[in-house]
């Protein structure tokens, strides 16, 4: 059943866990991710990047898990994430996301208020929920290139930021990273009390790929509620590449659903060791 941010991040809050939302690319790819979840009965948020989106793949990526919603009973959240650009996230909509971020995490913060603002506006009056980030979490790009520093969430930017913006959920930067880690992270779990303590707004932690599970397990008791995947996804699937070649060395012209078996099966393994983490399973 499809439904939005605000469907399940405040009962997760309420109840101390967290939801997991994976980046997907593909049909093979969000079948993984969502079997998995409804055999363990947890929700879940799929998310999508602009660059997946452009031109007729908005319609597959939307067209794939609108149309597939409705074979599933746990609640499905189709989210945009890290939309800089207010006509990706009007385009999204119309396409029928059901959540979308703005990251207006690279401008100024006079900025990122008005746009992020502007943003709810425009989702909220089409029922849509609003994630938007406060700070910068950096890391590795999509294409693998090192985004510089992040800059920290400051706790003292938040109350007023939630009430200008009104955002359903905030992603703050406390010492996660895009992409694979170069070196180990350490989590300012101190400045994510502070941030808890002034403000009710859901929050979000980008960058759980690689994160130890250790300091991923106290960012959740410590109030975040939805945790972002996608480096370990890729990690896991990638893995599964020599099991592939395997079978297609045994035959040539093998069936493709057993050429895409591995990578379901690596994928659905990956996607169950994130929902032990977020304790999410059996929620619905
Ligand atoms: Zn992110």
């Amino acid at each position: 059943m499809l439904c939005t941010l605000n469907d399940v991040l405040p009962r997760a809050r309420k109840l101390h866990y967290a939801v997991t939302a994976f980046d997907f690319v593909g049909d093979f790819y969000a079948r993984a991710i969502l079997d998995v979840c409804e055999e363990k009965r947890a929700p879940v948020i799929l998310s999508a990047l602009p660059p997946d989106l452009e031109g007729r793949s908005l319609y597959y990526m939307t067209g794939i898990v609108r149309g597939v919603a409705k074979a599933y009973s746990i609640p499905i959240v189709l989210h945009l994430d890290h939309a800089e650009d207010f006509a990706v996230i009007k385009r999204a909509i119309e396409h029928g996301f059901t959540s979308v971020m703005f990251d207006g995490s690279h401008l100024p913060l006079t900025e990122n208020i008005r746009v992020t603002r502007e943003v709810s506006i425009y989702a909220h009056a089409r029922g849509v929920a609003v994630e938007a980030e406060l700070g910068f979490v950096a890391g590795n790009d999509m294409d693998g290139n090192d985004q510089g520093s992040g800059r920290l969430t400051d706790p003292k930017e938040v109350e007023e930021f939630v009430a200008k913006t009104e955002v359903d959920a905030l992603a703050v930067s406390i010492g996660t990273a895009h992409g694979v880690y170069r070196s180990r992270p350490v989590l300012d779990l101190g400045r994510l009390a502070e941030i808890m303590a002034v403000t009710a707004v859901p929050l979000v932690l980008h960058g759980g790929s690689g994160t130890p599970e250790d300091q991923l397990g106290q960012a959740i008791e410590g109030g975040i509620t939805k945790l972002n995947i996608y480096a370990d996804m890729r990690l896991a699937m990638n893995s599964a590449a020599a099991k592939v070649a395997t079978v297609v060395e045994k035959r040539q012209d093998e069936l493709p659903d057993r050429v895409l078996a591995p990578f379901y099966q690596a994928l659905r393994e990956e996607a169950e060791k994130k929902l032990v983490l977020t304790r999410s399973l059996n929620r619905y």
